[in-house]
């Protein structure tokens, strides 16, 4: 390809300010510390896996081999026989939410889909898209679910089959929902196990808890009947994306046939990207389980670390269990907008996602929290 001098340029400057900024995300749950140069080669295909991976495909470009042992890994992963389970590499946490939830629907077509204020943003969005009748939930001031008021609400709706939408790490404030107290009370009303739906949004968390020490209940084992994780999270990808897995029984029931590329369709797109499950491959074939850990027993440390400076310093800084999102009051705008940091409700927070390697990029951030609460101007 050539371009012209001008536009070389441009993309010059694009690639130094990629390079300058690498690293710089201390508010955004994304983690930079990954390398997929090994699958450069692979830009020049147009791979594409359009349908299911577990079928035969006409479109030979495809990379369904790889997806299949990414589906493998996670259903390993999440506590599910892979024989009973299926799931596919989606463009990201959303899209693995919009296929739980649609799973959920066509189960219970007249069901009411519950979802904490604490919620994702697009699960609004689901909602409306889904056209799914849904309730809005109270929060605790930790962030989780308020179980008293998802309960009043199933009783007040008279719902007989609801769909429970559960944060597994919810963005803002890390919270983690628990799956066997929504459970239990949803069993004193009387409605089977058979007779609702939950759905884990595990986007951040999803790659987080399966590798701690007293993880929270978010799996297959736990009682869950789908789940969805963002592959440029915790693992950290290029390109967003995004894996969900759920029930082999409930995806047979919204399976489609299409007969041009002469495939059976359960996805949610049509065409999808071969790429990416390139990419989750790579990132889940060269780590070890105990890799993995270490990697996050980091990140949880940092925030650890995080916590306690904030704290002696008199700021009101805590975390949620087996979380990396660490809480705090916001700060003056000058240090919010210098460091990059996401604000809501008064409230901000920083992620100690992998590639902070030390505490350098934590500490200057807590250092410019610490002079601004002493009333010290902050130096862009
Ligand atoms: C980021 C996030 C999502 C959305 O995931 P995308 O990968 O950005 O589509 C959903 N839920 C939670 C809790 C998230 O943090």
């Amino acid at each position: 390809m050539t371009l012209s001098i001008e536009n070389q340029n441009k993309l010059d400057e694009f690639w130094a300010y990629c390079v300058k900024n690498q690293y710089f995300n201390i508010g955004y749950p994304e983690s930079a510390d990954f390398d997929y140069t090994i699958l450069e080669r692979f830009m020049r295909f147009s791979i594409n896996n359009c349908g299911d991976w577990a079928e035969y495909c006409n479109y030979l470009l495809n990379s369904f081999d790889f997806e299949k042992e990414v589906m493998e890994y996670f259903a390993d992963l999440f506590k599910i026989p892979f024989e009973d389970s299926w799931g596919y590499v989606t463009n990201g946490g959303t899209e693995s939410n919009m296929f739980g939830c649609y799973l959920g629907r066509e189960l219970f077509p007249d069901g009411t889909l519950y979802y904490s204020k604490d919620t994702h943003y697009s699960v609004a969005k689901i909602v409306k898209l889904l056209r799914i009748k849904s309730q809005l939930v109270d929060s605790l001031p930790n962030g989780e679910i308020d179980y008293d008021d998802l309960i009043s609400k199933i009783k007040q709706d008279d719902e007989k089959h609801p769909i429970i939408f559960a944060n597994i790490g919810t963005t803002v404030r890390g919270a983690i929902d628990d799956i066997s107290k929504i459970q239990a009370m949803i069993g004193e009303l009387g409605i089977k196990r058979e007779d609702y739906y939950i759905h884990a949004d595990a986007a951040l968390s999803g790659m987080i808890l399966p590798f701690v020490d007293e993880p929270q209940g978010f799996n297959f084992a736990d009682g869950i009947d789908s789940i969805g994780v963002s592959g440029h999270k915790m693992i950290g990808s290029p390109i967003p994306c995004g894996i969900v897995v759920a029930k082999k029984r409930n995806v047979d029931a919204i399976s489609v046939e299409i007969d041009y590329i002469s495939a059976h369709d359960k996805t949610i797109t049509g065409s999808r990207n071969g790429h990416t499950p390139l990419m989750m491959w790579c990132a889940v074939k060269s780590h070890s389980h105990a890799d993995f850990k270490r990697r996050i027993n980091r990140s949880l440390d940092l925030a650890q670390h995080a916590v306690q400076r904030l704290q002696t310093a008199g700021i009101n800084a805590w975390c949620n269990k087996n979380s990396i999102t660490v809480v705090f009051p916001c700060p003056s705008e000058a240090v919010w907008k210098k460091h990059c940091l996401a604000t809501s409700g008064g409230q901000a927070h920083l992620i100690t996602t992998a590639h902070h390697l030390d505490a350098s990029k934590v500490d200057a951030l807590i250092d410019d929290v610490i002079k601004d609460a002493n009333g010290e101007m902050i130096a862009a």
